[in-house]
């Protein structure tokens, strides 16, 4: 496919994942902070994951300055980028909707938060990570250029090695047994049936 239509085809994709943030964004701003863990890491990494999912790609799609670092891949990667990120986007409207108001794009707990441990977190313990990790391998495939396709790999990479560890430890101490529990019973990324 032409580099053009691959890059229309991750601009929509990018347009619809914020139609579905959004208003969890809106709604969850309300509710209360208890516990928050935002150290400066969780904000670097935070920033340099927008550079690496939004302003790499948006530089590379709008601008010829990435042109020097691109590559080539063939129709059947292409197709597969989109069915990936097709995946992804259900995933992450999935997600979303299951953690409700206990969703946040930061660690922290709200107030009156409760373990969810139905629908797509029945079987994962981290669905929206896993929906991230298609989005970036997506946006490998799509965006065929080693600054912009890879950045969402390693900076999403990043956040998520530092802060998978650090969260399921925020969740132990604020849910106990019930969280160690829920841990037995899912996978990490990959559904535990
Ligand atoms: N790691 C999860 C959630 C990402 S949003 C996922 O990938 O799907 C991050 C926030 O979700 C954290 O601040 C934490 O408070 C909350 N959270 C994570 N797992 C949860 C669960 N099972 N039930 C309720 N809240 C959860």
């Amino acid at each position: 496919m032409e580099p053009i239509v691959l890059k229309i085809i991750y601009g929509v994709f990018m347009v619809i994942y914020g139609i579905i943030r959004r208003p969890h964004e809106k709604r969850n701003k309300a509710n209360k902070v208890v516990n928050n863990q935002k150290d400066i890491l969780e904000k670097v990494t935070l920033f340099l994951v927008m550079i690496g999912m939004m302003l790499l790609p948006l530089i590379y799609i709008f601008s010829s300055l990435f042109g020097f670092a691109d590559y080539q891949l063939t129709l059947p990667w292409h197709i597969a980028g989109i069915v990936v990120m097709t995946i992804s986007a259900w995933l992450f409207y999935r997600s979303h909707k299951d953690l409700g108001r206990n969703w946040s794009v930061t660690l922290e707990i709200r107030e009156s938060h409760t373990l969810i441990s139905s629908g797509v977190y029945s079987k994962i313990r981290h669905p929206m990570y896993t929906a991230i990790w298609l989005w970036v391998i997506g946006q490998a495939l799509l965006l065929n250029n080693f600054i912009a396709g890879f950045s969402g790999i390693v900076f999403f990479g990043i956040l998520y090695f530092i802060r998978v560890g650090h969260e399921e430890q925020m969740m132990e101490v604020t849910f106990g047994e019930e969280y160690k529990a829920y841990k037995r019973q899912t996978g990490r990324l990959i559904p535990k049936f």
